[in-house]
């Protein structure tokens, strides 16, 4: 699939992807295992399935109230979540990554920023597109086509290199 074709062409060129920020389309048990597969945390929207519908992506709650994260083990391949009182006996406990619950929780800051993160591509994308003149195409065939696209990319980061800018944003 292409997300992970992705991931596995910028392995090759030297780049560990920690975290692979994708759209709800990508929300499938067979993209997040992809992901945490080659070692990058999946970002990505929860989807409106029948398991979403029955609350399966919920942390798990106690008479004390629901439950918190409490850090993730790649390792392991689980998170840990906290009883808010720790009055249950246990008072933690550990639960597998899927897309119903990611390694990075969707509902912490760190899920939020990373998927912000992919919003900024998107302009970038748009910039080079409009600005730039990638959307423009005068060539066919996809080696001329990846030309137009280097050449077009080359030209922007010669320009920033130029202005001392840096060349992205962090996140
Ligand atoms: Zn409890």
């Amino acid at each position: 699939m292409l997300a992970t074709a992705l991931l596995d062409a910028a392995k090759a060129r030297g780049f560990a992807a920690e975290t692979t920020a994708l759209d709800m389309g990508y929300d499938t048990e067979a993209i997040h295992a992809g992901c945490e597969a080659r070692d990058s945390r999946p970002i990505i929207p929860l989807k409106q399935t029948p398991g979403v519908k029955r609350g399966d992506h919920r942390p798990p709650e106690c008479e004390h109230g629901t439950w918190t994260f409490a850090g993730s083990d790649p390792a392991r391949g689980a998170s840990k979540w906290r009883c808010p009182t720790g009055e249950c006996k246990p008072g933690s406990r550990w639960i597998k990554a899927d897309r119903l619950h990611p390694l990075v929780p969707r509902e912490t800051k760190r899920w939020k920023a990373l998927y912000r993160g992919r919003g900024s591509v998107e302009r970038e994308f748009g910039r080079l597109k409009n600005e730039w003149a990638l959307l423009p195409l005068r060539v066919r065939g996809i080696e001329r086509v990846r030309l137009h696209a280097d050449l077009t990319i080359l030209a922007k980061l010669a320009c920033a290199l130029a202005r001392g800018a840096p060349l992205a944003a962090g996140p």
